[in-house]
C-alpha cells in the first residue's frame, strides 16, 4: 500500500472508529461488537506505524499511551469556570425567582423561562478544541486557574479527539446519527478556538465494579463515584485514568457564538458528537413546574445510570443571563436544586423484636427523629441478628441512618468514637415477644421464627381491631396496610402506629409521599379518643362496643378504669363475673400494662367520659343551685343540667333563669329576690325536666 492509499484507508477507518465510539459511548448504542471496534483499531495503528507522518492528534490511538507526567501545567481559564449556589426547598427557589423578577421584570423571566438540567456529580472540566482537534483539557482548579490534564481525557471514550458540525449531508448518509435538534447548525461556524465544558463522571455499574476489584485487591475503597473521576483525572500517569470507564457530560458552551438560549448550547454539543443530556433536561416555563421536574427527578433518579445530586436551573435567554450578573463566585441567574441528603445521624433509642407473617423476627431501631432525605424518620430495619453483631449496633449508639430512593431507612454504621460507655448490648429475646411461644433459628440460617404460627395473625388481627369502626376508627389503615407494615418492621403492636412518621411510610410500596402524610394525619386525628372507644380498642375478651360503653359511664376517666377491683362490677347491669375476671386479667397483665403505658407515651389522650345532652330542654337557660338537695348532690344536680342542655353558673345576676333552692339557702336567695330571677324548688326542677 503507498502512501496515497495508506492516508484513504487511515480516513475511512479513522471515521469507522468514531462513529463507533459515539454510538458507543455517547449514544449507549452500540453496533459493532468490541473485538470488532479492536481489529478496526489495530489495522489503524499498523498503518500509522508504516506510514507516522499521517498520525495526527484526534487519531483514535492517541487515545491512550501518553507518557506519566513529572507534574501538571497550570492553565488560566478563558472564562471563570463559575461555582453555583444551593438551594434545598421550594421556598428558597420561589425566592431566587423573586430576587430574579424584582432585578429583571416578571416580563423577561416570564420570556426566558428556566433551563433545567440534571446535576451531574462528577467532575468539571474544560475541553479546547483548536481547528476541531481536541487540544487542551483543564480541571476547574479554583475557577480561574486549573491544571492541564489532556492526557488523562484524551483515555476517556466520549470525549471527541476531533469535532465537525455534522451537516445535513451526513445525517443523511448516516440516519442513525447527528440528528441532534432542528436548530440551523449547519450554517453556523465554529471559531478556530472553540470551548466546551462539562463534568467528567462514572457510572454506577463502574463504581460498583470498581470498588469490588478494589476489595479483591485490598485497595483503597471509594466512597462515591465523584472521588473515582477526580482520583483519575489528577494522576500524572493517563494508563490509570484509560483503565476506569470514565464518562464526560456536557453542560456548556463556553465560546461566544451567538447562541440565544442556554438549551441550543446542550443541543450543538450533542450534534459536535458528545453527550449533553437534552433528553432529560428540559426547559420550564413557570417555577411551579421547575418543582414539578425536580419531585420528579428526585423519585427516579435512581434508575438513572449514573450519580445526580440536583438540578442546575438557569435563565435559559444568554442575554438576560448574562445581564443578571454574578453575586460573590455565583452567577445570579442559576442555582443548584440539591435533593435532600440521604443520609443523617440519630441516636438508637430501644431495640425491638417485629414478629411478621411468617412468625420471621425483624429487630428494629426505635431512634430518635431524624430528617433524612427530606422526611422525618423514627424507624430503621436492622435485618436481622447477625446484622446487628456486624455493625455492632448497641442502645444509645449514635448512627448514621441512610434513606436512599424507595427503600426502608437502615442504619448504614455506628459512630464508634461518640460512645460514652453506657450503651447496651440487643440480643434476640428467648421467647416471642408477641405470643411468649418458643423461638427457633434453623442451621444456616441468619432469621429466627416464633414457632407458634398464628403467632403474626393474632397480632394483626389486634390491630386491625384497635383500627376498626367503634374503636380508634383510623381512616386508610387496611388490613393489607397492616400486614405490610408489620413485614417491614414498622409496627410492632398497635401502640406503635402513634409512633409513626411521615418518612417512615414514604418508601414502602403503596405509599406516595401524599397518601403517608394522609395516614399520618388521620392517625394525628385519631390521639385523643372517648374513653369508650379506647376501652373497646383494647380487644378486652367478652367487651363488645355496648358493654365498653356502660364501662365508661361507670368508671368516667382511664385511671379509674385502670384501677378497677373486681367488686367494682358487681352493680353494674349486665356485667358476669366472666366479663369482670376478664377485665380484671387485662388490666393486671404486664403486657397490657407496657401497651397502654406506650399509647400514652406517644400522645394518646383518653377524654373523661362525658354523659350525651339527653335533650335540648333547658338550653339557653341558667341556673345557679344553693342550699342542699334531698335527692341529689349539688355536683349531680349541675351533670343533669348540662345533660339538658343548660348552663351552670357561679354567680347570681340578672342573666340568671333559675335559682335552685334546697335545704338552708345562702345569700344567693336574697339576691335572686332582689333581682327578679325566678326561684324553683328541687320538685319544681324535675317538673321542668319533664
Ligand atoms: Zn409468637
Amino acid at each position: 500500500m503507498d502512501k496515497q492509499e495508506a492516508k484513504k484507508r487511515i480516513e475511512v477507518l479513522k471515521k469507522e472508529i468514531d462513529e463507533n465510539r459515539y454510538l458507543y459511548h455517547v449514544q449507549d448504542k452500540p453496533r459493532v461488537s468490541d473485538a470488532v471496534d479492536d481489529s478496526l483499531k489495530h489495522e489503524l495503528a499498523k498503518l500509522e506505524e508504516q506510514f507516522p507522518e499521517l498520525v495526527t492528534d484526534d487519531s483514535p490511538t492517541q487515545r491512550v499511551g501518553g507518557k506519566p507526567l513529572d507534574k501538571f501545567v497550570k492553565v488560566r481559564h478563558s472564562t471563570p469556570m463559575i461555582s453555583l449556589n444551593d438551594v434545598f426547598s421550594f421556598d428558597e427557589l420561589k425566592a431566587w425567582e423573586a430576587r430574579l423578577i424584582k432585578l429583571a421584570g416578571e416580563k423577561k423571566i416570564r420570556e426566558s423561562g428556566f433551563y433545567c438540567e440534571l446535576k451531574m456529580d462528577g467532575l468539571a472540566v474544560a475541553l479546547i478544541y483548536t481547528n476541531g482537534t481536541f487540544t487542551l483539557g483543564a480541571t476547574r482548579g479554583d475557577g480561574q486557574v486549573g491544571e492541564d490534564v489532556t492526557n488523562n481525557l484524551k483515555t476517556i471514550e466520549s470525549i471527541p479527539l476531533g469535532i465537525k458540525i455534522k451537516n445535513q449531508k451526513s445525517a443523511e448518509e448516516s440516519p442513525a446519527l447527528w440528528t441532534a435538534s432542528n436548530i440551523k447548525i449547519e450554517e453556523a461556524e465554529l471559531p478556530d478556538e472553540f470551548e466546551i465544558r462539562g463534568e467528567i463522571y462514572l457510572s454506577k455499574n463502574d463504581f460498583e465494579k470498581l470498588n469490588e476489584e478494589q476489595k479483591k485487591k485490598g485497595g483503597q475503597i471509594y466512597a462515591n463515584p465523584r472521588n473515582i473521576a477526580a482520583g483519575s483525572i489528577r494522576q500524572l500517569d493517563p494508563s490509570i485514568a484509560a483503565s476506569r470507564n470514565l464518562k464526560f457530560m456536557s453542560y456548556q458552551v463556553a465560546t461566544e457564538i451567538g447562541l440565544k438560549n442556554h438549551s441550543e448550547e446542550h443541543e450543538l454539543v450533542e450534534k459536535l458528537g458528545f453527550q449533553a443530556n437534552t433528553n432529560n433536561n428540559k426547559l420550564c416555563k413557570t417555577i411551579e413546574e421547575v418543582n414539578g421536574f425536580f419531585v420528579h427527578w428526585n423519585k427516579h433518579r435512581e434508575g438513572l445510570p449514573y450519580q445526580i445530586d440536583g438540578l442546575v436551573i438557569g435563565i435559559n435567554d444568554r442575554k438576560l443571563f448574562k445581564s443578571l450578573g454574578i453575586v460573590g463566585k455565583a452567577p445570579r441567574a442559576q442555582i443548584a436544586f440539591k435533593f435532600a441528603a440521604e443520609e443523617a445521624t440519630s441516636v438508637v433509642k430501644n431495640i425491638i423484636v417485629q414478629v411478621g407473617r411468617t412468625g420471621k423476627l425483624t429487630p428494629v431501631a426505635i431512634l430518635e427523629p431524624t430528617v433524612v432525605a427530606g422526611s422525618t424518620v423514627s424507624r430503621a430495619t436492622l435485618h436481622n441478628e447477625d446484622e446487628i453483631n456486624r455493625k455492632d449496633i448497641k442502645i444509645g449508639d449514635t448512627v448514621i441512618i441512610r434513606k436512599a430512593g424507595d427503600v426502608i431507612p437502615e442504619v448504614k454504621e455506628v459512630i464508634k468514637r461518640m460512645r460514652s460507655g453506657k450503651e447496651k448490648k440487643f440480643s434476640m429475646p428467648k421467647s416471642c415477644p408477641v405470643c411468649g411461644g418458643e423461638i427457633v433459628k434453623r442451621e444456616g440460617e441468619v432469621d429466627s421464627y416464633c414457632k407458634n404460627k398464628n403467632c403474626a395473625i393474632v397480632e394483626m388481627r389486634q390491630i386491625g381491631h384497635f383500627v376498626s369502626k367503634g374503636a380508634f376508627e383510623i381512616d386508610g389503615l387496611g388490613p393489607k396496610i397492616i400486614e405490610h407494615l408489620i413485614t417491614e418492621g414498622l409496627i410492632k403492636d398497635a401502640s406503635d402506629i402513634f409512633d409513626l412518621k411521615v418518612g417512615d411510610l414514604e418508601p414502602l410500596e403503596r405509599f406516595g409521599e401524599k397518601s403517608a402524610q394522609n395516614i399520618i394525619l388521620a392517625i394525628d386525628e385519631k390521639r385523643e379518643v372517648e374513653l369508650d372507644r379506647f376501652i373497646y380498642s383494647l380487644g378486652i375478651r367478652h367487651v363488645g362496643s355496648t358493654m365498653a360503653m356502660d364501662i365508661a359511664k361507670q368508671f368516667g376517666n382511664i385511671n379509674d378504669f385502670l384501677s378497677a377491683k373486681e367488686g367494682d362490677f358487681n352493680k353494674m347491669y349486665g356485667v358476669g363475673d366472666k366479663v369482670a375476671q376478664s377485665i380484671i386479667e387485662y388490666i393486671g397483665d404486664e403486657k397490657s400494662q407496657n401497651f397502654i403505658k406506650r399509647l400514652i407515651e406517644f400522645g394518646v389522650k383518653v377524654k373523661n367520659y362525658h354523659s350525651p345532652v339527653l335533650k335540648n330542654k333547658l338550653s339557653g337557660k341558667t341556673f345557679i343551685v344553693t342550699g342542699t338537695l334531698t335527692s341529689m348532690t349539688r355536683e349531680e344536680a349541675h351533670k343533669k343540667i348540662i345533660q339538658f342542655g343548660g348552663e351552670v353558673s357561679a354567680s347570681i345576676s340578672q342573666n340568671t333563669n333559675y335559682l335552685i333552692v334546697g335545704d338552708e339557702p345562702g345569700s344567693k336567695l336574697d339576691k335572686a329576690k332582689r333581682l327578679g330571677v325566678k326561684i324553683i324548688s328541687e320538685k319544681e326542677f324535675f317538673e321542668i325536666l319533664k
